[in-house]
């Protein structure tokens, strides 16, 4: 496979799923190589020159991508003229050139980012496909919830920049006061909110004309078209159970004995 690419609107929960996914992805590989196994997997690997499984998380924070690629300034620009939005083209490229690098079809890619345009979905299962290893797509929904995630990160960028200004005042009773807005201070004395799940969130929002375009021109996936197939989904509610049988399928689809035999060109 191995590529695994997440779609999903902005603020859904993408890189929060991607973690799991991948943290999931790195003990089934564990397992597939414990001692009892081991000795079976090397006569195999001898046969077969067949190395273990290696594991990938490719996003737009690992590409050093910031948010304001996918600025538009909707004020001037209409909607559909995001394939004109230069930055934007150029991270999309950045990410193409790291997933074509990584994938083979012993190497697990996962893909965490918007991946909104389905042409682009397209392009990554033809490389996919042109390594002769498997796809597929895993659909994160957080329903009305996204907005506010953004809004929330957005209230804590002003009040950090707040801060920011009167902190070159000298104020130390300054840190106090936010203190009081059930905000944490991390290590480094960077603020923090915390979330649903009792985690800090440090990542940076999305402009709110962004985040409404975003939303906008999102090209839903669509389990019917073989670029977005097979598709999984996961929302936001989904428990810890709910999760692991969507990941035990998309083991299954990917690396698991059964999994689809791609031959390039086909
Ligand atoms: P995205 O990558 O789509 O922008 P994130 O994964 O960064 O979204 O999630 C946005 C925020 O929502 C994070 O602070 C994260 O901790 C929280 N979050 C995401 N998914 C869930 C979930 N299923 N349950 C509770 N909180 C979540
Ligand atoms: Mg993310």
């Amino acid at each position: 496979m191995p590529l695994i690419t997440i779609t999903g609107l902005p603020t859904s929960g993408k890189t929060t799923r991607a973690q799991q996914l991948h943290a999931y992805l790195a003990s089934r590989i564990a397992a597939s190589q414990t001692p009892s196994q081991e000795q079976e997997q090397q006569q195999q690997q001898q046969k077969q020159q067949q190395p273990p499984y290696r594991l990938h998380l490719i996003s737009d924070t690992t590409l050093s991508i910031p948010r304001t690629v996918y600025d538009l300034s909707p004020a001037q620009l209409p909607a559909h003229v995001r394939s004109a939005n230069a930055s934007e083209k150029d991270a999309r490229a950045a990410a193409y050139a790291a997933v074509k690098r990584a994938l083979s079809p012993r190497d697990i890619v996962v893909l965490d980012g918007l991946n909104y345009i389905k042409g682009w979905r397209y392009q990554l299962y033809c490389e996919a496909k042109n390594m002769a290893t498997p796809s597929c797509v895993l659909q994160v929904g957080a329903g009305q919830r996204a907005k506010g995630v953004n809004e929330r990160r957005l209230e804590r960028r002003r009040v950090r920049g707040e801060g920011a200004m009167e902190g070159g005042k000298g104020g130390e009773n300054n840190a106090e006061k936010e203190g009081e807005n059930g905000e944490r201070e991390g290590e480094n004395g960077e603020k923090g909110v915390e979330d649903d799940n009792g985690s800090v969130d440090d990542e940076e929002p999305y402009e709110p004309a962004s985040w409404e375009n975003l939303v906008f021109r999102y090209e839903e996936p669509n389990p019917m078209a073989r670029w977005d197939s097979p598709l999984f989904t996961l929302i936001w509610e989904d428990d810890e159970a709910q999760t692991k049988e969507v990941f035990d399928k998309i083991w299954e689809a990917i690396a698991g004995e059964n999994r689809k035999v791609v031959k390039p060109n086909q």
